[in-house]
């Protein structure tokens, strides 16, 4: 068997959105599972879509994503170039375009945008589609010469003929026929001289060995036509592989507007790297067991193109953001603290420790914008109510609290250390001379001292942060509060 060899071929057409980051992963995952090569080609032969500084954001993508391509514009494997626009150049597309008309597969077209806009449309996928009436397939080959000797402008279509059907096979969709009379006589060359992407496309998949290919199901219609020309050549073709919609949670194509369909746009929101390239491995693909934590070094052992499923994929925020969580908790503390910082400092202006806060809430945010609303009480006690006091379970209201806390206050303005044990030693001595639950007593010590139902560490966790002033001056407010309670039920 030849060696396996897949390639991303993006069109630098603006950011890389979540379905072309799946097909590169599966591409990349593809060659790297059978030790083969992943190459990256640039397809811009379409002058008019492309777009400035949209080859900088695929090569970054694919870097930071870690799907290292073995060959491509940067990376001379021996199959160069790497960009369809270089490629050109040497005047390969035009030389396989002639091969195809010598075998009366393809002919020359020379009819003007005038007769083309005349002819007749039918809608096809909601689209507008052009018939072309193969006009000029019946002008003879001197016709031909005087005009290209003339030069008058020429595009270079495939001939398909109007009987018969094509087949072509797809590993998902297994063996799909179509009928040749629905399939249009396809530009392959344009008048600017340059190669339409659908035939740049086979030819370069062909010269330059490629095996499997991966692409949205949005290609799927022109496959009979692909196939048409590796057969019209002689060439086997790759392996296809058409991959599923990928769907918002409405079930709706997923769209820039939903807002989280660009890989740029979900790292900007906060996402772990690691973490979206896992997620979108699932996004149509499943392992044997109902595994979900990869790292790409796992993907690559266990990804198994036969298990890709063909029903649409659901982009489900709340599950990436699930597993995003499940990264942060597995993270050294060291590199969590280092991304959490400027969160941290963003939201505490305090001399606090931020080492501690970020230890506090490494496993209770799922991404890193979630540690504002857990930090926000450091800053200062938000208003809340004294009914807070009261806790069925814990078995406190505002009256059992202000008293534990009048109490507690002599005993914790006695003592120096601030340390979170030594206050959790201070505080368990008092429950145990109280003989009462714990609970009893951190709830409202903690309530005081946050001001907040939750929080992301415990009362003596959150006073050693706080230190010895603070603290007191927290609890001295919160017993004020609960006395002006008292008072005005009086
Ligand atoms: N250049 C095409 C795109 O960006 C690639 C499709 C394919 O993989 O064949 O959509």
């Amino acid at each position: 068997m030849s060696k396996v060899r897949t390639r991303y071929a993006p069109s630098p057409t603006g950011k890389m959105h979540v379905g072309n980051l799946r097909s590169a992963l599966y591409e990349f995952l593809i060659a790297k599972h059978a030790g083969g090569d992943f190459m990256l080609r640039i397809e811009d032969t379409d002058q008019e879509r492309f777009v400035e500084g949209a080859t900088d954001i695929i090569y970054r993508t694919l870097d930071s994503a870690g799907l290292k391509h073995d060959e491509g514009p940067d990376k001379d494997g021996g199959f160069g170039p790497y960009i369809q626009s270089e490629r050109m150049k040497s005047g390969i597309y035009m030389e396989y375009a002639k091969k195809l008309v010598e075998r009366g597969e393809a002919y020359y077209c020379f009819c003007d945008k005038e007769r083309l806009d005349s002819l007749k449309t039918e809608i096809v996928e909601g689209k507008e589609i052009m018939m072309y009436d193969k006009h000029c397939l019946s002008l003879s080959k001197e016709e031909v010469e005087a005009k290209l000797a003339s030069g008058v402008p020429f595009v270079i279509r495939q001939n398909i003929p109007n009987e018969g059907t094509t087949t072509f096979h797809d590993e998902l969709y297994g063996d799909i026929s179509v009928e040749n009379a629905e399939l249009d006589d396809m530009v392959l060359i344009k008048s600017d001289g340059y190669p339409t992407y659908n035939f740049a496309n086979v030819v370069d998949d062909h010269t330059m060995n490629i095996t499997h290919v991966v692409r949205g199901n949005e290609y799927l219609s022109s496959a009979p036509k692909y196939q048409r020309l590796y057969d019209a050549f002689g060439w086997e073709s790759p392996v296809y592989i058409h991959l599923p919609l990928i769907t918002d949670e409405n079930h709706k194509k997923l769209s820039k507007r939903s807002g989280h369909a660009s890989f740029e746009d979900l790292i900007a929101q906060g996402f772990l790297t690691e973490a979206v390239v896992n997620y979108i491995a699932l996004l149509g693909w499943s392992p044997e067991d109902n595994r979900e934590i990869f790292t790409l070094d796992e993907l690559i052992e266990e990804f198994d193109y036969h298990r890709i499923s063909k029903s649409p994929a659901v982009f489900d925020i709340v599950k990436l953001k699930w597993m995003n969580g499940e990264y942060l908790k597995a993270m050294d503390f060291d590199k969590f603290y280092e991304m959490a910082r400027p969160y941290l400092q963003e939201g505490i202006t305090k001399d606090y420790n931020l080492e501690k806060i970020a230890a506090m809430v490494k496993t209770r945010i799922e991404i890193f914008p979630d540690i504002a609303d857990h930090i926000d009480f450091f800053e200062r006690v938000p208003e809340y109510d004294i009914s807070m006091y009261a806790h069925k379970k814990m078995k406190t209201t505002p009256e059992t609290s202000l008293e534990v806390l009048r109490e507690l206050l002599p005993i914790l303005e006695g003592q120096d250390d601030y340390s979170n044990d030594a206050l959790y030693e201070t505080l368990s001595k008092y429950v145990t001379d109280k003989g009462c639950k714990n609970g009893y007593v951190m709830w409202p010590v903690r309530t005081a001292v946050s001001g907040k139902q939750m929080t992301p560490g415990g009362a003596t966790e959150i006073m050693e942060v706080l230190g010895k002033e603070e603290s007191l001056a927290r609890l001295r407010a919160a017993i004020a509060k609960l006395e002006a309670g008292q008072e005005s039920s009086l």
